[in-house]
């Protein structure tokens, strides 16, 4: 009896509303980045016909999504879901206000993103030497000196560049990746003049402890003005993670329409955060996006009718009247 009566301020201290300081200042506006498109689609064994892209596209574009990543530039060996990357971007219809960056892997790349007429590019380098070796068969400071020419030429073009950093969190290959890693590869891709980073977890093995670790090592190295998350879901702990990066000050997310996506190179690995599960999230936290749920939830079940798969989407299932 006496040992419960001991026990009961502890638990009715537990029990008191969190403090707004111990959740974090949250940003009162998000940028939703929508990467279904690209680094969804491309992840897909069936070859998606140009149109259902496209369409898919348009269809985003009405959902007031500021950010849509169209295709790839990657060579159609490596990604052969992207190989009609110019096709796509000469079909879709440029909304005013709306940036479609494509992805692109060297100079060859940014020039037939600009011949395409791609007003923004993203590239890609990660915090793992190994994941660098198969993915690209070069290490992390080669990959990031053969983007030093695409950065000139974006300059000279005023083409603004995105980087990605990859495996921030984890590598298939090499495991565990040391934050100081991650803030190294980041901070050189912002001084060769990439405006945003996105700091991907590529595996989706990230957890809020380690999100909040790595994330702590890049601050110190890049304005987090300048920082996006990009979390996979694989175990379930990406809107999680997300919201410790948000209690961290970052207000730019990487989402994908149904969860579409994983990664070609990563096994096992599943998709981007639901873009849908992500808007209901910053909905609930009284955070503006911009973003109407109900249109992308259409557009999720459109992309996933049209594949033949079920969506990831928490909230869209949940949401599902059938
Ligand atoms: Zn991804």
């Amino acid at each position: 009896m006496v040992a419960v009566n001991r026990g009961l301020p502890r638990l009715v201290a537990s029990l008191r509303p969190i403090s707004s300081s111990a959740v974090g200042i949250l940003p009162k506006h998000v940028k939703i980045v929508e990467v279904g498109p690209r680094d969804g689609l491309q992840n897909e064994k069936n070859l998606v016909p140009t149109q259902v892209k496209i369409s898919l596209i348009n269809m985003l574009s009405e959902t007031g999504l500021p950010v849509i990543e169209a295709t790839s530039f990657v060579s159609p060996k490596w990604v052969p879901q992207m190989a009609d990357h110019t096709e796509v971007m000469q079909g879709i219809q440029l909304f005013p206000g709306i940036s479609y960056p494509v992805l692109i892997p060297n100079l060859k790349g940014f020039q037939a993103a600009m011949a395409a007429g791609a007003k923004e590019v993203s590239i890609f380098g990660a915090a793992s030497e190994l994941f660098t070796k198969k993915n690209i068969k070069c290490s992390i400071e080669e990959s990031l000196q053969r983007f030093t020419e695409v950065l000139s030429a974006a300059k000279e073009a005023s083409i603004p560049v995105r980087g990605y950093v990859s495996c921030v969190l984890g590598c298939p290959y090499e495991g565990k990746i040391a934050p100081a890693k991650v803030a190294e590869v980041a901070k050189k891709m912002y001084v060769m003049g990439c405006y945003e980073i996105s700091l991907g977890d590529t595996i989706g093995v990230g957890t809020p402890g380690s999100m909040k670790e790595m994330l702590s090592a890049v601050l110190k190295e890049v304005p987090v003005g300048a920082l996006a998350v990009h979390c996979h879901d694989t175990y379930g702990q990406a809107l999680a993670n997300t919201l410790v990066a948000l209690q961290m000050g970052v207000s730019v997310v990487d989402s994908s329409v149904a969860g579409l996506g994983g990664c070609p190179y990563a096994q096992g690995a599943s998709g981007n955060v639901a873009t849908e599960d992500m808007v209901y999230m910053l909905n609930g936290l009284g955070i503006h996006t911009g973003v109407d749920l109900q249109k992308v939830m259409e557009e999720g079940a459109f992309i996933c009718k049209a594949l033949n798969r079920r969506t990831s989407s928490k909230v869209a299932q949940a949401s599902c009247r059938l």
